[in-house]
């Protein structure tokens, strides 16, 4: 058996150098780095920091101006230019743009999703090698290789590849990926979707969180839907993972959740491995600064602003971009995975899910899930929403534990944290709708910026 399938790897691995050389490289080079020095990654980040900054003095506009006034001769000196902002880069979008004719041939226009509801423009350059680092994440979960059954649920359409498109024959015959769409995810299609894991025998699952979720909560509630195959790991990406999430998809499936974390503008970013301690983030290819609200560095360990300077981007530089996600950094140095980049101790979400207090504090997801699954009874899903600091609207979907001293519980809870001045409206619900993509917003403010 393990002969057939050596044999069968081999192949796989011929034809795919064939095909996708450079990517087959990168992929490679891109693992060899898991374990890279610390020296020599401090090398690799400073000469390749060096050669973005000199090319954007030279090839775009934006920054040849902001260069110019600005002395930037190392990392530590990024902190003399300013915050790149998505409302820059919409007033700058063609002064961001290299005017390299060389640099023009890979450039590719691109948007973000759109998930606050303001999609924004901006270039990938296609020689960032993003696909290579999601290989290189993926991995953390133990027993898989990149040539392994991966199976995709997937809602964002253009990523969802055609059947009649000679990628799709690839992804299925030689690369053993078969990517399956989340639009419009019904009980039927849950059961189609447990058959097909049940014969595709797939060795890791990525999915959206909620997705996920949802297809657990079907599998658990319905008796005739049997899961006969369970993965090594499931890949959660795509939005913000829920503790509660985590607890029943990893119930379900039987095996670790390992978190993605990534954006449309930079690609792959971070990944859990199998610490489930922190997220390895891609120092080889991102400087990841944290700042607070006044731009100033945070300590490691201290949440802030995640600002990401991408060194592979060089038809339009993005640096010190402020993604709109919080995080903090890890200060721990080794970590028993074997992998050597550094982590990020926390990622708490798209700065749309922080809820803001009248008394000035903030709460990302973990509040609320504590809140809601460890001391309040009777809630089994929640969704919150902000539009003013003063007012919080609550939908709870309830059984029969739930009262009305559990109502005035989360009430008190809620007003310990963000204040006595918070109006708090709760409303029970039936069924909560998910966004055609398979998505699902728990928390939305609408004070993020
Ligand atoms: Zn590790």
């Amino acid at each position: 058996m393990k002969n057939t399938s050596e044999t069968r790897d081999k192949l796989k691995k011929i034809i795919y150098k064939f095909f996708k050389k450079e990517i087959y490289q990168n992929i490679r080079d891109s693992r060899k780095r898991k374990t890279i020095h610390a020296i020599e990654l401090s090398e690799l980040k400073k000469s390749k920091f060096l050669k973005l900054i000199n090319h954007a003095k030279i090839y775009s506009p934006y920054y040849r101006t902001l260069l110019m006034n600005n002395n930037v001769n190392s990392i530590d000196d990024l902190i003399n230019l300013p915050i790149l902002t998505k409302t820059i880069i919409k007033k700058n979008i063609d002064y961001i743009k290299s005017t390299s004719e060389e640099d023009l041939k890979y450039i590719k226009k691109n948007s973000t999703s759109g998930s606050t509801g303001k999609a924004s423009n901006f270039y990938s350059d296609k020689r960032d090698k993003r696909e290579a680092r999601v290989i290189r994440g993926d991995e953390f979960v133990p027993n898989f290789n990149f040539f392994d059954k991966q199976l995709i649920f997937w809602g964002a359409e253009r990523d969802v590849i055609s059947k009649k498109s000679l990628s799709y024959y690839f992804n299925k015959l030689i690369v053993k990926k078969q990517i399956v769409s989340t639009y419009h995810l019904t009980e039927q299609d849950i059961n189609r979707n447990v058959d097909l894991i049940n014969k595709f025998k797939p060795v890791t699952i990525v999915g959206y969180p909620s997705a996920l979720h949802f297809m657990a909560l079907q599998i658990q509630k319905n008796d005739n839907v049997k899961l006969s195959s369970y993965p090594e790991g499931i890949i959660s990406a795509g939005e913000t993972l829920q503790l509660h999430q985590k607890d029943i998809i990893e119930d379900v499936f039987k095996t670790r959740v390992y978190n993605r974390y990534g954006c449309r503008e930079v690609g792959h970013i971070a990944n859990e491995c199998i610490e489930h301690n922190g997220y390895h983030y891609n120092a080889d290819d991102l400087i990841i600064e944290v700042v607070d609200d006044k731009g100033d560095l945070c300590k490691d360990g201290i949440v802030g602003n995640l600002l990401i300077t991408d060194l592979n981007n060089y038809a339009f530089p993005m640096i010190r971009y402020n993604i709109g996600d919080l995080g903090s950094i890890s200060n721990l140095k080794n970590c028993s995975c074997g992998c050597t980049l550094p982590k990020l101790k926390t990622i708490e979400g798209r700065t749309f899910e922080i809820i803001h207090g009248t008394n000035g504090n903030k709460v990302s997801g973990t509040f609320w899930t504590l809140t809601f699954r460890n001391t309040v009874n009777g809630v089994e899903a929640f969704q919150i929403k902000q539009a003013s600091n003063h007012n919080l609207h609550i939908n709870v979907k309830t059984n029969e534990s739930f009262s009305f001293k559990e109502e005035e519980k989360i009430k008190q809870i809620i007003r310990e944290k963000l204040g006595e001045g918070i109006e708090i409206e709760i409303h029970k619900v039936g069924e909560f709708e998910y966004t055609k993509t398979g998505k699902f917003k728990w928390i939305t403010s609408e004070l993020s910026n």
